[in-house]
């Protein structure tokens, strides 16, 4: 199987093909162009997105072994829409949008109302991708919300180049947490385009999501714009890209050498440029020829109604690979959900007698209240959001943290989150007959050890790998040793007896 995206960048032949398109009168969609921009931009990209196909690919691997490609479970995709708009015709209206999310959800399960113009040859193709959107009911903040921001920007358009419509700088809005939302931005984009994606890993995070022209959003009669893109496909085909999909005929315009990757879709020499009727061969793709009806085609809104079952495989897995955290996303939800972390240190390694700060870190619905239970510190209970605890000895200790939202709450134990280590390099016991244990405290690194004896002679040495390394003397005469430590402290030694 080929390498999804990665073809579409470099068998991209036109240097605006989006415009090119346009002009043409057919759809106009900006994903790759978008994507070939964006790479040009930040070449390490380039890498991300090979990376992220070969999560997939090995997802998709996976899954062929248990259940021949047919996805099994549902899942919801949290959406915010920006609208951004510069006149009161840009500022579409709710139903519009709802319209639109009814579009997706319909397209997604193979609940459309087309669903039977797919022809009889392509229909056991067909899939129900058991992919569902809702409308956010919590914002980034753990606030209410419609699922809708409404900006008014200086903007009259944007372009796709300079994506702009995602930069609050920039007259756009700025993304929400786009590991947990499907944001979708509505403008009045540049040149008519209708819309264009990112697909997984070919943007930077705060950049990831849909743009769609304002007068493709949503289906008629909520969608007022009278024209052959006004049945919500734009976003079905763009919200395809976003989950990893190329174009059906496999992006190079006019070859049969290229593919979009999926096994079950026709390979397909060019797209299609309006409303096709019967069967078109290309490729030797007979007998039944290209597959103009799939979402992934340039075909008009009314003449496309299936996504197969190459493509739902290939979107669950981009999902349950580089977008997973959507499937934890707590946006439709209504429900908190209890995390922290520490506020300065990446770990919660500490030395006896030392404080630190720990950082509620809650999901989902805003917290108001938080009681945290700290085993083995002082205090051994709080209150407070983000509170300072000292660890008096040496141990393991587990956190527990309840937040609470009315009558909403969560609770998170994590047991020996916080390592509390000796305050001082130490040895022990001194005298010896068997064994020697070197702790070392949090922050310092022993590297070498050597134990030399009272004639000067190196009797032993040690690399150590743990905090506590355990020394074996029991091969060792009786007598007076030193121990020298070295640290990324420097060197120290001590005198040690072995006694029998
Ligand atoms: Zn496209
Ligand atoms: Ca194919």
């Amino acid at each position: 199987m080929r390498t999804l995206a990665l073809s579409a960048v470099l068998c991209l032949g036109l240097a605006f093909p989006g415009l090119a398109q346009q002009l043409m009168g057919n759809r106009s969609c900006a994903t790759n162009t978008y994507v070939e921009a964006m790479q040009a931009q930040h070449p390490s990209l380039g890498q991300e997105q090979q990376r992220v196909q070969q999560a997939v690919q090995q997802k998709l691997q996976q899954q062929r072994q248990w259940q021949n490609l047919r996805v099994a479970t549902t899942i919801t995709i949290p959406v915010v829409f920006h609208v951004l708009y510069s006149d009161e015709a840009e500022n579409i209206s709710d139903e519009q949008i709802l319209s639109q999310l009814e579009v997706l959800n319909a397209d997604f399960r193979r609940r459309n109302a087309d669903a039977g113009n797919t022809p009889a040859h392509f229909a056991p193709y067909a899939a129900d991708t058991r992919i569902e959107f809702c409308l956010a009911i919590i914002d980034p903040n753990g606030d209410p919300t419609t699922g809708i921001t409404r900006t008014q920007t200086y903007r009259t358009e944007f372009d796709y180049a300079y994506d702009y419509i995602k930069k609050a700088e920039n007259g756009g809005t700025n993304a929400w947490d786009t590991n947990r939302y499907l944001n979708i931005w509505v403008g009045n984009v540049k040149d008519k385009v209708l819309g264009y994606a990112s697909m997984p890993g070919t943007t930077l995070p705060r950049l990831d999501g849909v743009v769609l022209h304002y007068t493709a959003v949503g289906a008629a009669p909520a969608n007022k714009f009278g024209s052959e893109y006004n049945l919500g496909r734009t976003a079905t085909h763009e919200v395809g890209h976003w989950l990893g999909l190329s174009h059906i005929w496999g992006d190079d315009d006019a070859s049969c050498s290229d593919s979009d990757g999926i096994s079950d879709t026709p390979n397909q020499k060019y797209y299609t440029t309006d409303c096709e009727g019967g069967i078109r061969i290309s490729c030797d793709n007979g007998p039944y020829g290209d597959m103009y009806q799939n979402y992934m085609d340039y075909s008009f809104d009314a003449c496309m109604n299936l996504f197969t079952h190459g493509q739902a495989a290939y979107m669950n897995a981009v999902i349950s690979t580089s977008r997973s955290g959507l499937l934890s996303s707590l946006a439709c939800s209504a429900s908190i959900r209890s995390d922290f972390g520490m506020v300065r240190e990446a770990d919660s390694l500490v030395v006896a007698g030392e404080s630190i700060q720990f950082a509620a870190a809650s999901e989902g619905v805003r917290a108001t209240e938080w009681l945290w239970e700290f085993e083995g510190g002082v205090p051994t209970t709080s209150t407070q959001e983000n509170p300072v605890v000292t660890y008096p000895r040496p141990g393991k200790y587990s956190v527990k943290l309840t937040v609470r939202n009315g009558s909403t709450s969560d609770t998170e134990v994590k047991e020996g989150f916080v390592h509390v280590t000796v305050s001082d390099l130490t040895v022990f016991p001194n005298p010896t007959s068997d064994y020697l244990y070197i702790e070392q405290p949090a922050r310092i690194r022993v590297r070498h050890v050597e134990l030399i004896n009272s004639l000067g002679k190196t009797v032993l040495t040690a690399e150590t790998r743990h905090r506590t390394l355990q020394l074996d003397v029991q091969h060792l005469p009786s007598g007076v040793y030193f121990l020298r430590l070295t640290s990324t402290n420097g060197t120290e030694i001590r005198r040690i007896s072995i006694v029998r």
